[in-house]
């Protein structure tokens, strides 16, 4: 079984690696956060500097490191990959920072996930390049002080609001992704599915788009279930009607719901009666941690119109109601 299953993770990891777009011409949609890297990056080369910063906010699966590794490839350095909860003491830092070439990429990943403590030590690395830690314990502790190459940390993250303001100050870039829109996604299917060598039209590519919840995460895993489908069910030539065909098949609806969506939706409108209903409350009822529903599930319900976060708690709106079949209750 275990055999079988990291076979599995293997495959998808080789066909993530054939897809993940290398260099800025091939990161589609986020026309904004494109133009003004292609810009800061083509400035930084030119100064024979490292580039500024970079913090990235956006929910799972928008492309914050797809983004990290093209600014590594685009400015010709090495990147580095660690994650904030990974990072659990000041020497993993430490041993990280003092490795970098000059104006390579440090990228840390759930950057709102570090250790205080280890954040302290980014201030004055970030700003001055300069490591400055503790080391022994007790009457023997000393500090010692490190120059460090000029080097460019990219910080990712989930929650824009999460950050301690010391950390976000010193990003001199911000960039926030915003879900894609369903012609973005389309171009990306296709490009996904050439690379795949998978002969695709594109109202087939458009009816993933359309059920990929803005993500392309989301999008590339449905292509790769699609294509299962049409390689077993038919000669493996994809169009509109076998995506849709699949897509039903894997339970997921017309506006890219899936199971947890749904579920999440149901109870709010059946369980509380549509709302207001507090964040505690609603985990409880569907088995879901709050991080999950807040980070992976309710972005985009809310960006689509479906919920709303008020200060008294989560309300389904009559959208929502719609889309489920529930009748849509006049409130006295
Ligand atoms: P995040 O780090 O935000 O969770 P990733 O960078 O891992 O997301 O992106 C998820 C997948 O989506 C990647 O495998 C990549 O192939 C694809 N992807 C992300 N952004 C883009 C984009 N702008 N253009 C094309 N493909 C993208």
């Amino acid at each position: 079984d275990r055999l079988i299953s990291s076979g599995t993770v293997r495959e998808e990891e080789v066909i993530d690696r054939a897809i993940r777009p290398k260099m800025l011409s091939d990161y589609q949609g986020q026309d904004h956060v494109r133009d003004q890297m292609e810009i800061f990056i083509e400035a930084s080369k030119r100064r024979e500097d490292a580039l500024d910063h970079l913090l990235i906010f956006g929910p799972p699966g928008l492309g914050k490191t797809t983004l990290a590794n093209i600014v590594a490839n685009e400015m010709g350095v090495s990147i580095k990959t660690t994650s904030g909860p990974v990072l659990e003491k000041a020497g993993d830092l430490a041993a990280l920072l003092t490795n970098l070439e000059p104006h390579d990429v440090l990228f840390i990943d759930e950057i709102h996930r570090l250790n205080p403590s280890i954040e302290e030590i980014l201030y004055p690395a970030m700003e001055d390049y300069q490591l400055d830690i503790m080391i022994g314990e007790g009457p023997s502790a000393r500090s010692i002080k490190l120059d460090l190459p000029p080097f460019t940390l990219i910080g990712a993250t989930t929650r824009a609001g999460s950050l301690t303001s010391p950390l976000r100050d010193r990003f001199g870039i911000v960039q926030r992704l915003e879900f894609y829109k369903v012609e973005d996604l389309q171009d990306i299917v296709l490009r996904s599915a050439s690379c795949l060598g998978l002969n695709m039209d594109s109202a087939g590519a458009l009816e993933i788009a359309r059920r990929s919840r803005g993500t392309p995460r989301i999008a590339n895993r449905l292509l790769r279930r699609v294509r299962d489908y049409a390689e077993v069910k038919h000669d493996g030539d994809i169009d509109a009607e076998i995506s849709s065909a699949a897509l039903s098949m894997l339970d997921v609806d017309t506006c890219g719901f899936d199971y947890m969506d749904r579920k999440l939706l149901i109870a709010i409108v059946d369980t509380f009666s549509g709302g207001p209903v507090g964040l505690d409350n609603v985990a409880a009822a569907i088995g879901e941690e709050r991080e999950t529903i807040e980070d992976v599930l309710e972005p985009y319900l809310i960006q689509q119109g479906f919920l709303q976060r008020t200060p008294r708690g989560r309300i389904a709106t009559p959208r929502a109601y719609l889309h489920l079949g529930f009748d849509y209750p006049e409130k006295q």
